[in-house]
């Protein structure tokens, strides 16, 4: 089956790969990841991904357009909404990885998102099946998250680069701003204290 597999980066596709080849697939890469930024850090991806696909003899072909402001004007209005950035994210990748896969002759698509064990899953698994509908394709569907650590394992046999946060400006910053860690840190406490006094509430009403 030709199936186009969509990258969101070069460790993130080491499992996957080898999922899809024992499957009897040959799977071409297709890098395209307008939410990644600073322009270096999409840069080092972009690289890393082509340099993973040389390594274990993948063909791949890149959107080499850096995006951010397309990103932002969309992402920005989203983040109204409770994971609406996230959301606007998935959706523009999968959305454009199954048009590519139809406009160009594969006959199925899927995507190294799911593989990772920090994204929506189910969600991203619905929008996958919603655009092969819309752009009659197939969407081959795996959970490649139970390979987790085996891909962690392979990229750094490959030496390769691994990233430290997810990929836009936003979840930069919350990786690295200690306020925002603060801020996470409170509500999880307040959040525990409030299901301890519902239980405990719950409990003196028996
Ligand atoms: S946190 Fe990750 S999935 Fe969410 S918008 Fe940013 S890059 Fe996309």
């Amino acid at each position: 089956m030709k199936i186009l597999l969509h990258m969101c980066c070069g460790p993130c596709s080491c499992y996957p790969v080898k999922r899809l080849r024992e499957e009897g697939m040959e799977p071409e890469g297709y890098f395209f990841n307008p939410n990644i930024h600073p322009y270096k850090e999409w840069e080092q991806r972009l690289t890393t991904a082509k340099e993973f696909a040389a390594k274990v003899s993948m063909p791949m072909q890149a959107d080499e357009n850096y995006r951010l402001r397309d990103f932002l004007r969309q992402a920005l209005p989203a983040e109204a909404q409770p994971n609406g950035r996230c959301h606007f994210c998935y959706s523009w990748r999968l959305e454009q990885t199954a048009r590519f896969a139809a406009e160009n002759g594969f006959e199925a698509f899927t995507s190294t998102l799911f593989y990772s064990i920090y994204q929506q899953h189910d969600l991203m698994k619905q929008m996958a099946e919603s655009f092969a509908e819309r752009y009659k394709v197939h969407f081959y569907y795996e959970d490649f998250r139970p390979g987790w650590q085996e891909g962690i394992d392979i990229s750094h046999a490959l030496e390769l680069y691994r990233q430290p946060y997810c990929g836009c400006i936003f979840s930069e910053e919350e990786r690295y701003s200690k306020a925002i860690r603060k801020q996470r840190k409170a509500a999880a406490k307040a959040a525990k204290a409030k299901r301890l006094a519902t239980e405990t509430a719950e409990a003196g009403a028996d």
